[in-house]
């Protein structure tokens, strides 16, 4: 059997700049609480995609929970939703005790649809928050998103955990709406091995989050709590992960979109393939290279051929509102994330990948299609 091929996998940095930011950990006996890789992980980040203030967390999942907590959201409150993406997107709302909408995507993003998001306000005009996610690197319509939620003024929170190294307009995905938040999650396009960042240009807000994230204690000597909390800090040592990585950050983008280009070139005759979209304002970091399939080759067709090969690839999300946990809730649209679940898939994009293992993929799809 061949060297298994993955879809996306941590790709530590040639000059070992991890585990020197590690080692410094090991040195100073800053393994915890907190320390400077954490402070200087979030002044790197922030200065990065270009905003006031970053609180460093345990996940992207705990960025998007603070978030909601930072807009207000609480019991009953309606919170709109994509309905392609990871459940990570959706689930905090539940903690909230919220309640999400789900709404559909258009073709020419793949993202949350402007126009079902406009007929989402009409039929809820007392929703408390929007939560856009710009999905496999691509960026959502945000000029139409930011301006509608401007006009029916509501917290905008930008998902951007697959978005990191992504453009909209020459402007960082992730710093439109008034939170972001960014994955370190294992598969993403840079790996703490696990962790997350809520951004803001509202440094009060920030630091509200870091408090929360530290069980809310409040400034006295015994233990004091006058709010609920949450252990949502990372750690020293996994912040210095972060900061090694945000360093190969745009080589990481670079290859990416080679692969991706690679991908459009080898297989961009076969009759029945449309690759992801893209838009003159968008520069994706293109995460995963993903493309729909409207022949008589279906995905699964390609995903079976791939692992017989041991190389793994995956559909596109199963939308929320097709999900079990999820399908009593409200969805606003067509049956557009429907139609991209059902013909979509995601090509191997690890930036481990060489040339040959490339050529591997291009050879196995090829040969469904009799070439
Ligand atoms: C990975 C991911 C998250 C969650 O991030 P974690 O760090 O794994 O909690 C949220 N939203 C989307 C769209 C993701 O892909």
């Amino acid at each position: 059997m061949q060297e298994r091929i993955f879809l996306s996998s941590p790709h530590m940095s040639d000059e070992g700049f991890e585990k020197q930011y590690v080692q410094e950990a090991f040195d100073t006996n800053w393994i915890a609480p907190l320390g400077e890789n954490v402070n200087q992980f979030e002044k790197e980040l922030a200065a990065k995609v270009g905003c006031e203030a970053a609180a460093a967390l345990s996940s992207g999942t705990a960025a998007i929970h603070l978030a909601l907590k930072a807009a207000g959201v609480g019991e009953g409150d309606v919170v709109f939703c994509p309905t392609l993406t990871f459940s990570a997107t959706a689930n905090p709302i539940i903690y909230q005790n919220a309640i999400p909408v789900f709404i559909d995507s258009d073709y020419e993003t793949w993202n949350m649809s402007p126009k079902a998001l406009e007929e989402a306000f009409v039929k809820y005009p007392n929703v408390k928050a929007v939560i856009v996610v710009h999905l496999y690197g691509l960026s959502a319509d945000m000029e139409k998103i930011v301006t509608l939620c401007k006009k029916h003024n509501v917290a905008l929170i930008e998902d951007a955990a697959e978005s990191l190294g992504t453009y909209y307009r020459g402007q960082h995905t992730g710093t439109f709406g008034d939170y972001g938040i960014f994955s370190f999650n294992g598969n993403k396009i840079i790996t703490t091995s696990g962790g997350g960042m809520l951004v803001s240009n509202n440094e009060e807000i920030i630091a509200k989050a870091r408090f929360w994230a530290t069980q809310s204690r409040d400034q006295a000597r015994h233990y004091q709590h006058s709010e609920l909390g949450y252990n949502y800090r990372m750690s020293n040592v996994v912040a210095g992960i972060g900061r090694g990585q945000l360093k190969v950050l745009d080589k990481r983008v670079e290859k990416k979109n080679y692969i991706f280009e690679f991908y459009k070139r080898e297989l961009g005759d076969l009759k029945g393939i449309e690759f992801m979209p893209s838009n003159e304002w968008n520069t994706p970091n293109y995460w995963l290279s993903s493309l729909t399939l409207n022949g008589n080759i279906r995905p699964l067709d390609i995903m079976q051929a791939l692992e017989k090969e041991n190389i793994e690839s995956r559909p596109v999300w199963k939308p929320m509102h097709m999900q079990p946990y999820f399908e009593k809730y409200d969805f606003i649209g067509e049956d557009v994330a429907e139609n991209l679940f059902r013909d979509g898939i995601c090509l191997p994009s690890d930036t481990k990948m060489t040339e040959s293992d490339l050529e591997r993929v291009i050879k196995i799809i090829r040969e469904l299609w009799g070439l």
